[in-house]
Order: structure tokens, then C-alpha cells, then sequence
């Protein structure tokens, strides 16, 4: 072939391979080398038109966690143009921060995104280069969580990653003003509306609810009375049967144990209720929210032998250094002193519903707090919600995740 003198083309992505009698060099005959030099004699009988070979390069792209915790993934081979290898789901942590996917810069606001949360590709790799991407971190809202004054009767709101959970709200007499409440705070929406157990007492307050507020769902647990069954509801015998019509509407969701389960954007870890039991208290949920360097864990009214299979069944870690811990059953039954010493909750709230049982709650807390010892009488609290069939207040715990400050707001 005559020599050319033209500057060797260019291809964005791509190395020059010579030029070839097929658009695609792969298949082709190379008349010309990359360096535009002749590859042969021409032997063709014909006039021809001549490609440009284009091989599409290959970079390696890296990841840097961004102050996350977790295993880094390992670095991926993507060609120009492609979309990106699948990688694993993540399981990367980071205090009070919300992963939102792979970036090609570390604040993840002003960069382009190239892997999703779930580790698919969010974009073909349009770089010429090898690059590192930074995990991107979304900061988490502050937590609010308001441990109604409702006498016997729980009733709890989370508020936190634009998510508002509301566990309980007792009977309908102290629904009403959980009601009143809650429109208090301006609260229009509740993602989701919690039974701890099926325990009119404790969740007949959720009729009033979904009536006055859009309810995303709800959520109970496992029990031979869970309104997702709603055949089993609809028994006039089983109490609360008022709410299944306002259920029909609303997904219901029944919540089983499961380690690292999200509600709306906040995380938990369901601990029980285990096998069904004809005791509906033991049926009870335990939950336990994490929020950055706190958790709070939710026990309705669950007793003694479910504490002792929690502790069998769980590691420990799961449930120690607990802010808040809600006692159960208005203080009813004790929890076992080895469990609380696991926990070591900073703050213990018992719902209560006279001056007398009051006082009994009083006597099992402090007897509790006494086994752990002098020094956690000194440095822990335990609270004790009053008595009343209205909402008389509340404490509020806030939290960004680091510091956690908890007010007595009861009137
Ligand atoms: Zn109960």
C-alpha cells in the first residue's frame, strides 16, 4: 500500500488499530498498521473504501468508602461506553448517613453518579481514565422520638429521615387526644402505624388514626389475631374488630424477627415475637430502631420467657447499649436483671396507669437499677410516665445520631 501522510485519526474511548475493509476490524483484513504503515500488498480487484479500526479501551475503577464503614468493594475492568458491571448489593454503614450509591467525587451532591445503591449500573462509563468512586453519603435528619404521657395506655412518634412512625396510641378514649396530639405537631402523614400487639388496649387508638391521617401502612405482628389474616379479625370474639373496616383500604404488613429491617428510611431490628403464643403480650413485637450511635428498643407488653429467648437467640451486641429502653407491660412484669444489665439503658420509660401501680414500676425499676449496682444508680436514669387518660405531655429523646438529649415534657 502507497504510504499516508494524514495525522492518525482519533476516537474518543477508543485506540486507533490501523485501517481494515470492514467497519468492524475484528472482521476485517488490516490493509494499513496503527502507525499507518502498509500491512500488505493490495489484492483486491476492485475500488474499495478502507475503516478506521477502533478498539474500544478498558479502565479500572476503584472505590473509596467516603468515611463509610464496611468492606470496600473490589475494583472493576468497564469498557468505554458500557454500563457499568454489576457489584454487590452494599452493606457499608456510616453514623447518621444514608448510602446513596457509587460517585465520581466525594461529595456525592455535585458528582455523577455510576452505581446504584443496589450496586447496578446508573450510567455507561463515559471517562477516559481510570477512576476511583466515593461512596456518597446522604446526612440523616434529626430523631425525635415523643414517649406520649398516656397513662396505661403506649403511644410513641419517630420522626426521623423523613420517615413518622406511630406505635400504639391505647384505647379510644386516649386515641382522641393521640389524635390531638399528633395534629398538634402538624403531623399529616404517618408512613407507618405500628400495633406492638393485638391488645385493644393498646391498638384501638388506630382507628382514630387512620381517620384523621394518611396512613402508608401498617404493621403488626405475628399472632393468631394479625389483621392481615382478617378472617380470623372479623371473630366477633376477637377484640378489636371496629378496626377492620378502616383496615380494608391499608396495606397491613405483619412484621417478623429479622435482623436490619428498614420502615420508610429508618432501620430496626426485630428481635420477637417468635412462635406463636396464646399469650397475645407475648405476641408482642420487639423492635429496636438504630440511629447512628443509639438504639431504642420497643417491647409492648412481652414478659419474662420472651426476654430469656431473645438473649438465647441473639448475640448480644444486638441488644446491649440501648438509650432508651421502654419498659413493658406498664411495669407489670420484671425483666430479667441480666437482660437490663446487658442492655444498660441510659433512660428506662414505664407506661402506668395508677398512682399505686405507679409505684410497684417505681420499686421494679429501681430494684433492677440497684442489682446493676452503685455506679449505674449514679449514671442511668429510669423514667416513669404519669398517670392520666389524656396526653399529659411527653418525654421527648432528639438525637442526631451522636448526641442524644432527653427532655421531661409532662404536664
Ligand atoms: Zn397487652
Amino acid at each position: 500500500m502507497p504510504s499516508i501522510t494524514s495525522a492518525f485519526p482519533s476516537r474518543t474511548g477508543y485506540t486507533f488499530m490501523g485501517w481494515y475493509d470492514n467497519a468492524d476490524y475484528t472482521k476485517g483484513t488490516e490493509y494499513y498498521t496503527k502507525d499507518n504503515k502498509s500491512a500488505r500488498t493490495y489484492n483486491k480487484y476492485a475500488a474499495t473504501t478502507l475503516y478506521a479500526g477502533w478498539k474500544v479501551n478498558t479502565y479500572t475503577v476503584s472505590f473509596n468508602l467516603n468515611s463509610g464503614n464496611g468492606t470496600t468493594p473490589s475494583s472493576v475492568s468497564v469498557a468505554y461506553g458500557s454500563q457499568m458491571p454489576k457489584i454487590s448489593a452494599s452493606t457499608i454503614t456510616r453514623s447518621n448517613y444514608t448510602f446513596q450509591g457509587w460517585y465520581d467525587n466525594t461529595d456525592w451532591t455535585k458528582a455523577k453518579k455510576y452505581y446504584n445503591v443496589d450496586g447496578t449500573s446508573a450510567r455507561p462509563y463515559d471517562k477516559i481514565s481510570n477512576v476511583t468512586l466515593y461512596a456518597g453519603w446522604k446526612q440523616n435528619s434529626k430523631l425525635e422520638i415523643y414517649y406520649l404521657s398516656l397513662g396505661r395506655y403506649d403511644g410513641y412518634l419517630i420522626m426521623g429521615n423523613d420517615t413518622t412512625i406511630f406505635i400504639d396510641g391505647g384505647d379510644p378514649a386516649p386515641g382522641h387526644t393521640a389524635v390531638q396530639f399528633l395534629k398538634s405537631l402538624g403531623v399529616k402523614k404517618i408512613d407507618a402505624l405500628v400495633g406492638s400487639h393485638l391488645h385493644y388496649n393498646h391498638i384501638a387508638a388506630h382507628e382514630e388514626i387512620i381517620d384523621n391521617f394518611e396512613v402508608v401502612a401498617t404493621y403488626y405482628p405475628d399472632d393468631p389475631r394479625t389483621c392481615k389474616s382478617r378472617k380470623t379479625c372479623r371473630d366477633k370474639d376477637v377484640k378489636p374488630d371496629k378496626l377492620i373496616p378502616k383496615l380494608a383500604n391499608i396495606p397491613v404488613n405483619v412484621l417478623t424477627p429479622k435482623l436490619n429491617t428498614k420502615i420508610g428510611n429508618l432501620d430496626f431490628d426485630i428481635l420477637a415475637p417468635f412462635d406463636l403464643s396464646s399469650s397475645t403480650n407475648y405476641n408482642s413485637l420487639h423492635m429496636i430502631l438504630k440511629y447512628g450511635d443509639h438504639k431504642f428498643y420497643f417491647t409492648g407488653d412481652s414478659g419474662i420467657s420472651i426476654f430469656n429467648k431473645v438473649n438465647s437467640t441473639y448475640d448480644q451486641s444486638v441488644f446491649s447499649n440501648i438509650s432508651i429502653f421502654k419498659h413493658p407491660h406498664h411495669g407489670q412484669e420484671p425483666v430479667p436483671a441480666a437482660f437490663i444489665k446487658t442492655m444498660s439503658p441510659k433512660y428506662v420509660i414505664v407506661p402506668n396507669k395508677t398512682k399505686s401501680t405507679a409505684g410497684s414500676a417505681y420499686k421494679s425499676v429501681n430494684s433492677i437499677v440497684y442489682e446493676l449496682g452503685e455506679q449505674l444508680i449514679k449514671t442511668k436514669d429510669a423514667d416513669i410516665l404519669s398517670q392520666g387518660k389524656n396526653v399529659k405531655g411527653y418525654v421527648l429523646a432528639e438525637s442526631d445520631g451522636k448526641t442524644l438529649v432527653v427532655t421531661d415534657r409532662r404536664k
